[in-house]
């Protein structure tokens, strides 16, 4: 592979206070070679230069927290077959990668559909961003994610140790728990109640930890957030609602959270940009889910506020769908509910990359890391829908999307 110099950029990303200017990068066998001035990049033969005239280039996107396509798959598709939707979670994750996601961590998805797909973008049969997977999240009976496929169910705690191992046989690269109700779901699925015993969970974290797995937590209230990391939880899912006891206890521990704004701000009451209100009218929630997202949403940016102050490590996953749609304005969610625009940035590339425990690999602009970049017309640090000003987005060093054509 001949090496690539992307030049006249500015860089932006969460390992640089400032932005750094007149750039160049140099780009050789998938990786970031050099970080230099437009000035002076050297005579290479056999290069090629591409001149960006004064483009900003930050690192590809990482989404954590999705399911492929919106788990609510039944309720806008109830006629769909299941062959069908998991074409569809290779053609909305294939469409992710065109606007920016080069990663994606997927938290769920039937009948190991996320394995084979990650597979199959892996050996380069379809160009789709590196998959992170769970296999399936993990539930009780009368668990949250009922109809929605993305869930196996047991109860006991011989039934969540076969679980965890058959997810860790089926191809999974971390574990998913479902420890508590959510906002999307039946009306008996209720997220202040913890589903899972403490003898079911202590059989989950101990396979887990005695096969070297991460897990991620869907916890939903505080006392199910503090549970989930003094039992070694690596990340926290949605943590609807959230005390200063649960935000310390992720602060000390540097666990990550994943707010999931999209689940509470889907619907018209929390629309304000453009992209935000042409989503909410094309992918109206049911009236019941619709009344349910809005009640929780001042709790869980009240949680979220909280966990900013006290400095929790947070990252971006939408948990929602269309990605191309929903990865974008969960970044923008995070900036509405209080966060600045490069701290945004840093939790959908840095924090990302470590929450796929990919910290050495990607989520940086930085020498001896995979070329997994986002050019933009427009600083996205200066304003945060700017992430939607895509000229070219690079995977491994190769131009898997190019405006220009
Ligand atoms: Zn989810």
């Amino acid at each position: 592979m001949i090496p690539t110099v992307l030049t006249n950029i500015n860089i932006v990303d969460a390992t640089r206070q400032d932005p750094l200017t007149n750039a160049a990068i140099v780009i050789r066998e998938g990786s970031i070679h050099d970080i230099i001035s437009r000035d002076s990049v050297p005579k290479m033969r056999d290069a090629k230069i591409v001149d960006l005239d004064g483009a900003w280039v930050i690192p590809g996107l990482i989404d954590t927290h999705n399911h492929m396509v919106s788990p609510l798959a039944p309720f806008y598709f109830p006629k769909e077959p299941i062959i069908d939707r998991y074409i569809r979670q290779g053609r909305e994750t294939m469409d992710a990668l065109q606007v920016g996601f080069t990663s994606l961590r997927v938290v769920g998805a039937p009948d190991f559909s996320d394995v084979a797909w990650k597979q199959a973008f892996e050996s380069g049969l379809y160009t789709g961003p590196r998959l992170f997977v769970a296999g399936h999240a993990l539930a009780p009976t009368a668990g949250h994610g009922q109809g929605m496929r993305c869930s196996v169910e047991s109860d006991g705690s011989e039934g969540f140790r076969k679980l965890v191992r058959e997810q860790i046989q089926g191809g999974a690269d971390f574990i998913k728990v479902v420890m508590t109700g959510g906002v999307m779901g039946a009306c008996w699925d209720d997220p202040d109640h913890a589903h899972l015993m403490d003898d079911e969970l202590a059989a989950i974290f101990d396979v887990a930890k005695a096969r070297g797995y991460q897990v991620a937590a869907h916890a939903a209230s505080p006392e199910t957030v503090k549970t989930a990391v003094l039992g070694g939880a690596y990340t926290i899912e949605h943590g609807y609602t959230l005390d200063e006891e649960a935000v310390q206890l992720m602060a000390d521990n540097g666990t990550y959270y994943n707010p999931t704004f999209c689940i509470t701000h889907l619907i018209p009451q929390a629309a304000v940009s453009e992209y935000h209100k042409s989503y909410v009218e094309e992918w109206p929630l049911q009236d019941d889910l619709h009344q349910r997202a809005n009640e929780r949403r001042p709790e869980h940016v009240e949680g979220f506020k909280m966990a900013l102050e006290y400095g929790v490590r947070i990252a971006s996953g939408c948990d929602a769908g269309p990605l191309k749609d929903t990865g974008l304005l969960e970044i923008e969610l995070l900036v509405q509910n209080g966060m600045e625009p490069m701290e945004a940035i840093k939790a959908a590339t840095l924090h990302g990359a470590a929450v796929c425990e990919m910290q050495d690999k990607i989520g940086s602009i930085e020498v001896g890391k995979l070329a997994d970049l986002l050019v933009l017309e427009k600083n996205p640090a200066e304003n945060i829908h700017n992430i939607r000003t895509v000229r070219m987005v690079l995977k491994g060093g190769i131009v898997v999307h190019d405006s220009d054509g």
